[in-house]
């Protein structure tokens, strides 16, 4: 048994009563291969150091811890941005897609197959396929391929195919669906590349240990600028979970550490146009695990809504519906709205352009006092800035006029 509370889940996939394995028949084999081998691999110390030196020398990794001195000055608190929007394709999901496909090489998969909101995870993928030459479809939304259609290009230059997801919303969830349904269909020559820190066991675990990278480096950088390894607060977006998992990984057994995660409220929490899964959701089982889930009282699931196609999930990771339960994670919402004004607001004050997912984590700065109890005002916060705003620009234009 672990002693770890929070980080890792137990030898069946559980975060508390979240998390394990809900998954068909034909695609036991591979699950369970992926489950026996994936630690001894991922420790391994020749994947080990092609992995830090990928990071290092393609990612370009670190990244900055950077003091955003004028939003500081702003909200009355120390303010540092983990500058994971300056990772090579622009976020935080190529921390995963370069260990996966390490991964799926030694376990000896000649294909890759992902799923994608935004088109960053698509685009990541597809930048590892090409970088290790291996063959990559791609599953995306209808809605998000005419919302993403830069991502979308580089995907085709990258040389992956992007397959239109067109069943139920024509968004990420559906996405899922569909790349499930293909793995079933070529399992073992396959593997899945899941994006975010959802899907069955071990894949929390494992996207969560390839982006605690963002923690890891974070804690060394705080103690170099400040004398203090320990800030009062981290805080991140959470659309499935994977670069909050990142940022409070090596924070979660350390009590004195707030962690905070914010969910896109769309329109409004109670608005029915909300990706709010904490707030709107029952324990459920979605992408074969057993999580936080937005779904009608019959079990089925609400189309969710966000501005940000990579927060439109009506799911949650297990580790952050374990996080909510156990309230050792406060979670708050964002507007559609506050996020815009945020972006806009990062941009003026530091002249940093946020994706909108993390515009979110932004918004939530305005909530703090109200919010969390015993935040004293100077507090060290650290926030994952989960990627840049290219991909939002026609969004943001669209809004300019407002702002
Ligand atoms: C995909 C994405 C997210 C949401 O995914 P998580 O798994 O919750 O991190 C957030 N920010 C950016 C920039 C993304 O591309």
């Amino acid at each position: 048994m672990s002693t770890k509370l929070y980080q890792e889940p137990d030898q069946y996939g559980y975060y508390g009563e979240f998390g394990g394995a809900f998954i068909p028949e034909m695609l036991f084999r591979n699950v369970e291969q992926l489950k026996s081998e994936y630690l001894k691999i991922m420790y391994d110390q020749d994947f080990q150091q092609e992995f830090q030196q990928l990071l290092k020398d393609y990612v370009g990794r670190p990244t900055p811890l950077y003091l955003a001195k004028r939003l500081s000055e702003r909200y009355g608190f120390n303010v540092y941005l983990k500058r994971e929007d300056l990772c090579h394709t622009g976020a935080h999901k190529i921390n995963n897609t370069i260990g996966q496909i390490l991964l799926a090489r030694r376990l000896g998969k000649t294909k890759i197959i992902a799923e994608t909101g935004a088109g960053q995870h698509g685009v990541a993928t597809a930048t590892v396929c090409a970088l290790m030459g291996m063959e990559c479809d791609v599953y995306m939304g209808e809605v998000d391929i005419a919302r993403q259609a830069p991502n979308v290009a580089r995907m085709n230059m990258l040389g992956a195919k992007v397959i239109p997801a067109t069943s139920g919303s024509k968004t990420l969830k559906d996405a899922t669906n569909e790349a499930i349904r293909a793995w079933i269909n070529e399992p073992l020559e396959t593997h899945y590349i899941i994006g975010s820190v959802v899907g069955p066991h071990p894949y929390p675990d494992m996207v969560a240990r390839f982006q605690s990278i963002i923690s890891e480096e974070t804690r060394k950088q705080l103690f170099e600028q400040t004398g203090n390894s320990l800030p009062d607060l981290v805080m991140a977006c959470v659309g499935g979970g994977s670069n909050a998992a990142g940022m409070f990984y090596h924070f979660l057994e350390e009590p004195t550490v707030k962690i905070v995660a914010v969910e896109a409220a769309g329109h409004g929490v109670n608005s029915g146009l909300s990706a709010a899964t904490t707030q709107l959701g029952a324990p459920g089982i979605l992408h074969g695990s057993k999580s936080l889930v937005m779904q009608t009282s019959d079990g089925q699931v609400i189309e969710p809504h966000s501005i940000s196609a990579g927060l439109d999930y009506p799911g949650i990771g297990p580790l952050h519906a374990h996080l909510f339960q156990s309230k050792r994670g406060t979670f708050l919402a964002a507007t559609d709205e506050e996020a815009l004004k945020a972006a806009f607001e990062l941009t003026k004050l530091e002249g940093i352009i946020p994706a909108l997912e993390s515009a979110h984590a932004i918004a939530a700065l305005a909530q703090l006092d109200a919010k969390v109890k015993d935040l004293q005002k100077g507090a060290t916060i650290v926030i994952c800035l989960s990627g840049r705003g290219d991909k939002d620009l026609n969004t943001y234009m669209n809004a300019l006029k407002s702002y």
